[in-house]
C-alpha cells in the first residue's frame, strides 16, 4: 500500500489544528489504497498546540508530532516535518485551511498517473489585502527578471512531492531556506491544479510586513547574483558620464575663463555618488552576511521532541544528544 505524509508546521495555532484534522482525516480516508500520517511540526509554539497534537495522536496514531526546540521559522520547521516523513509522497499544508484539503486528493490521482511535483496554483488572492497581492506580484516579477530560475506565480509550499523528488529537495542544504525557489530548482515532471484560497479558518495571520520583506530579500538573494553585479555597470555609466562633463568643464574654462559658482552642482555630485557607494556596500553587506551565517554550518532545527514518527530525522539535525540536553533544560 502506497503511503502519503501530510506536513504542517505550526505556531500558536491551538484553535485551528482540531478543525484541520477533521478535514484532512476525512479526506484521506477516502482515498484508495493509501496510508498515512500526519506530521506537525510545533515551531516553538507557547500556546497549547503540542498537547493538543499529543492528545490527538493517542487517538489516532498516524498523527505525529516533531517539536523544535525554539521558533526556527515556517521554512526550518517544514523541513524538519519533510526529514522526519515517511511517506511515498509527501504533501506539506498550512494548518489554517488555507490550503483547502480537498485538493490533496486531486494532487494524489495526478501523482498516480506518474507526476513528481503537483503544485497548488492559486486562482486568485481574494483573502488577501491588496497591499499583500500587490507586493506578492511585484516579488514574483522582479524574483524572474533576476534570476535564471523561474517561480511559478501564485504557488505557494502547497504541493505534492514523489520520494524521488523529495530526496532531491533534502539535498539541498542551505540554511537559508527559500522553499519557492528551492522547491523549483529541483525540477522534475510537475503540474500544477488550479484552486481559490480562502481566508484563515481560525486564528491570525503569522507573518507580518517586516517578515515578508525579509523574506523577499532571502529569495532574491539566495537565488540570484544580479545585486551584486549591477554596479559594475552602474559605475561604468557614471565614469563616462563624469568623463564627458570634465571635457566639458575644461573646454569651458579654456573658452570663456573660470567659471567660480557651483556649489550645489558639486554637493549634488558629491551626495549622490555617496548614496550610490553606501547603497552598493549595503548590498554587498547582505551577501557577506548570508556567506558568513553559510559558514558556520549551524544545523537548520533543533528537535526537542518526537511522537509517533516512523522516517528519520537525519543527524545532525537532531542529534539525540543535544535533543535530550534540550529536554533536561526543560
Ligand atoms: N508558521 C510556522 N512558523 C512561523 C510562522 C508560521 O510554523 O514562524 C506556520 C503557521 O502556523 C501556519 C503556516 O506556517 O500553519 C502558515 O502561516 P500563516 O497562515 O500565518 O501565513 P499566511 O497564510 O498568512 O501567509
Ligand atoms: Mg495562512
Amino acid at each position: 500500500m502506497q503511503r502519503l505524509s501530510i506536513v504542517v508546521p505550526v505556531l500558536n495555532e491551538e484553535e485551528a489544528i482540531g478543525i484541520f484534522l477533521q478535514r484532512i482525516v476525512q479526506v484521506i480516508r477516502k482515498i484508495e489504497d493509501l496510508d498515512y500520517e500526519i506530521i506537525f511540526v510545533d515551531d516553538g509554539s507557547s500556546d497549547d498546540t503540542s498537547r493538543i497534537v499529543h492528545k490527538a495522536h493517542a487517538e489516532n496514531p498516524a498523527i505525529c508530532l516533531v517539536r523544535l526546540s525554539r521558533n526556527f521559522g515556517k521554512e526550518a520547521a517544514l523541513t524538519a516535518g519533510l526529514e522526519a516523513a515517511s511517506g511515498d509522497a509527501v504533501v506539506p499544508m498550512d494548518v489554517d485551511l488555507q490550503d483547502p484539503p480537498e485538493l490533496v486528493a486531486e494532487f494524489v490521482r495526478l501523482w498516480r498517473d506518474g507526476y513528481d511535483v503537483v503544485y497548488g496554483q492559486r486562482i486568485d488572492r481574494a483573502s488577501d489585502t491588496g497591499a499583500k497581492s500587490g507586493s506578492a506580484g511585484l516579488f514574483y516579477s522582479l524574483f524572474n527578471r533576476l534570476s535564471s530560475l523561474r517561480i511559478e506565480p501564485n504557488v505557494g509550499d502547497f504541493r505534492l512531492m514523489s520520494r524521488p523528488a523529495l530526496e532531491a529537495t533534502l539535498q539541498l542544504r542551505e540554511r537559508n531556506r527559500f522553499m519557492k525557489g528551492i522547491f523549483a530548482w529541483v525540477g522534475f515532471r510537475s503540474i500544477g491544479v488550479p484552486y481559490s484560497r480562502p481566508a484563515r479558518a481560525a486564528g491570525t495571520t503569522k507573518f507580518n510586513y517586516w517578515k515578508l520583506w525579509n523574506f523577499a530579500l532571502d529569495g532574491l538573494t539566495s537565488f540570484s547574483t544580479v545585486p551584486l553585479r549591477v554596479w559594475t555597470y552602474v559605475g561604468s555609466v557614471v565614469a563616462v558620464i563624469s568623463l564627458l562633463y570634465t571635457v566639458m568643464i575644461v573646454l569651458q574654462t579654456l573658452l570663456f575663463g573660470r567659471d567660480v559658482p557651483g556649489y550645489a552642482s558639486l554637493m549634488a555630485v558629491v551626495l549622490m555618488l555617496g548614496a550610490v557607494q553606501l547603497i552598493s556596500l549595503g548590498i554587498i553587506g547582505e551577501y557577506l552576511g548570508r556567506l558568513y551565517i553559510e559558514s558556520k554550518q549551524r544545523p537548520i532545527y533543533l528537535v526537542r521532541e518526537q511522537v509517533g514518527i516512523h522516517g528519520q530525522v537525519q543527524a545532525p539535525h537532531s542529534l539525540p544528544a543535544i535533543s535530550a540536553a534540550v529536554k533536561a533544560g526543560e
